[in-house]
């Protein structure tokens, strides 16, 4: 599968060529159309896959759809990984996309100040990369009638639940994660509906 077989707009097609990703690795010739379709996805793949481009591209197209958002709105589209440094590392590939498309992304972690990150979010952002800890701090300073309607977790905890009851419940989700323990599946089935399961 080529890039434009999985619906990629020009602008991102451009980026992905800056950055000499030639084509879809295997996780994303699945993953992203049926993303793209609307549907909830759980995947199982190890870093490495390029599982966080696979969820990328189709949350640019959602959020080019659902623009603009008014000063201090946002988010559209959470994303949420256990530790600082994943955040930092997902933040770096999402800014490769976001600078061509225009869109802001704030990376919310703990172990810092929290009123810099909170200062951030009220200027406006489309996109939020997160740890669930200081999210779950952060749920009362995002108040109002929240638009977020995507959210990505990566290798989710019981923690992503707090998060989840927060965003409304015609979201689309997706999660991957390299294993799936018990604990896993039965989180799985209260964050996600209908899903389409993919492994590589
Ligand atoms: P991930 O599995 O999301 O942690 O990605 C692993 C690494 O693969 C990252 O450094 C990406 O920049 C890189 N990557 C993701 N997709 C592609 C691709 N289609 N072609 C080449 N490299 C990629």
């Amino acid at each position: 599968k080529s890039w434009v077989q999985c619906g990629t707009s020009m602008k991102i097609l451009s980026a992905l060529k800056r950055h000499s990703y030639e084509k879809p690795t295997p996780i994303q010739a699945q993953a992203i159309p049926a993303i793209m379709s609307g549907r909830d996805l759980i995947g199982i793949a190890k870093t490495g896959s390029g599982k966080t481009i696979a969820f990328l591209l189709p949350m640019y197209r959602h959020i080019m759809d659902q623009r603009p958002l008014e000063e201090g709105e946002g988010p559209i589209a959470v994303i949420m990984t256990p530790t600082r440094e994943l955040a930092l590392q997902i933040t770096k590939e999402c800014k490769k996309f976001s600078k061509p498309l225009n869109l802001r992304v704030v990376c919310v972690y703990g172990g810092t100040g929290i009123s810099e990150q909170i200062a951030e979010l009220k200027r406006g952002a489309e996109i939020i990369v997160c740890t669930p800890g200081r999210m779950i701090d952060m749920l009362g300073a995002n108040s109002g009638d929240s638009k977020c309607k995507t959210v990505f977790c990566d290798a989710p905890c019981a923690q992503v639940m707090r998060i989840m009851d927060n965003v409304r419940p015609d979201r689309q989700t997706v999660m991957f994660s390299a294993t799936f323990p018990r604990a896993m599946e039965a989180l799985a089935r209260r964050i996600l509906s209908k899903p389409v399961e993919v492994q590589v």
